[in-house]
């Protein structure tokens, strides 16, 4: 669970979440602290707790949940290490739509049968939904995250690269200290405080998280996930899901198909695509779901989809188009749907960070201006490769591969 605006926790990353394996980590133990280091992390968090009393956080509440406070310097190394690392979109949905991943979440679907009807009928999401967020976000409860949220938070506030908003993460998650909903022993999660079976970050628990057992207490973390699902759905309804949509239908594009319309910014009905040339896998117009956005994940080499409603309202969870994706086709999948049908160019590569840096600074010297290079592929360097393709007779479809920069370096 990421922020309420659309930003994620896992910025321009793929696979950050616990649910996908990153490259290990020395262990915490391993990893020496300086005495200055820890100097300055005690005197900051000396100073922090007037700021967090003047939040309403009660003395008690800070004295227990500073008690066995551990500047964490593996929590440090994750935050700074996570914009270099990017996994190719079909590498990240063949993890998250694995046959175990699909196996399991049909498992989990039967096990947790009527707590699921219930939350569908109360919420309107789908339970092969719900299960699918579970799945992708921590494999059903396998990989919730054993850091403790309070070294981790304060870590992270005291680093300062995102300071400002990992205080007031933290400010969260020690007034739901405060409120009874954990201990601070049992308030584990994420490297970077995404808490419990779906991860929540704090102020998203504190907006949406639910009781819905009636135990008086929003439990996410218990092994027990029903809080959990139940507070993902009640927060995919607060953003719009409407179950009787899909949130993406997979397309096939006729040949001369203009595939500059790409983009989340043209939204079109799925009639105005069919005459496009933008059709259903079975050659007919794509049902009418609603306005519906074209999008070529990689690019116009790999397959397409029609998205809708439902893929923002995913996309509040976590704003990365492949975790979108991710949870889509799982949700797909458990519901008995067919794979993805087109082919992936998995010839190709993800750029890693120097290279899209490389890739920025190189169009905006050509005349294309990405607006600075650093490093993340967002709508500016997308629209800079549009216009390069378009000037330079190629296919526009705004991807950022691996054959582009390779063009660019040759001077073309
Ligand atoms: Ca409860």
């Amino acid at each position: 669970m990421r922020l309420v605006f659309g930003l994620v926790m896992c910025l321009g990353l793929l696979a950050c979440g616990p649910g996908v394996s990153t490259p290990s980590q020395p262990r915490p133990s391993e990893m020496r602290v300086s005495a200055a280091t820890q100097a300055a992390f005690d005197r900051w968090v000396a100073a922090f707790k007037p700021r967090a009393g003047a939040k309403g956080v009660s003395e008690r509440t800070l004295t227990r949940a500073f008690a066995n406070v551990r500047y964490r310097p593996d929590v440090v190394q994750k935050d700074r290490n996570q914009a270099e690392f990017a996994l190719p979109i079909w590498d990240y949905l063949a993890l998250t739509g694995s046959p175990e991943r699909i196996a399991k979440g049909k498992a989990a679907l039967r096990k947790h049968a009527r707590v699921l009807d219930q939350i569908e009928a109360r919420y309107g999401v789908e339970k092969e939904v719900v299960v699918a967020v579970w799945g992708v976000e921590t494999r059903y409860g396998e990989t919730r995250g054993d850091i403790p949220v309070i070294d981790a938070l304060s870590t992270l506030a005291f680093d300062g690269r995102r300071g400002a908003f990992f205080e007031a993460q933290l400010v969260e998650a020690l007034k739901i200290l405060q409120r009874g909903d954990i201990t601070p022993a049992a308030m584990q999660g994420s490297w970077a405080g995404a808490m419990g079976h779906t991860q929540f970050i704090p102020t998203s628990f504190q907006a949406y998280a639910v009781d819905f057992d009636g135990d008086g207490r929003r439990d996410i973390w218990d092994d027990n996930p029903v809080d959990a699902l139940a507070s993902t759905a009640a927060y995919l309804a607060r953003f719009g899901w409407n179950k009787d949509v899909p949130w993406g239908v997979e397309v096939t594009l006729a040949p001369g198909t203009d595939t500059s319309l790409a983009g989340k910014s043209r939204r079109l009905t799925p009639a105005q695509w069919a005459a496009r040339g933008v059709r259903g896998l079975n050659g007919q117009a794509v049902p009418d779901y609603g306005p519906a956005s074209l999008l070529l994940p990689a690019g116009a080499n790999g397959p397409g989809f029609l998205i809708f409603d439902n893929f923002i309202t995913l996309s509040r969870y976590n704003a990365a188009d492949a975790y979108v994706m991710g949870v889509g086709h799982l949700s797909d999948r458990l519901k008995g749907k067919r794979a993805i049908q087109g082919r992936w160019p998995i010839g190709d590569r993800a750029l890693n960070r120097a290279e899209r840096t490389e890739m920025q600074r190189r169009l905006t010297r050509a005349g294309f201006s990405t607006q600075g290079s650093d490093g993340l592929i967002g709508p500016n360097t997308t629209n800079a490769i549009r216009a390069y393709q378009s000037a330079r007779g190629l296919k526009v479809d705004g991807y950022a591969s691996l054959a582009l920069l390779q063009r660019l370096r040759r001077g073309l």
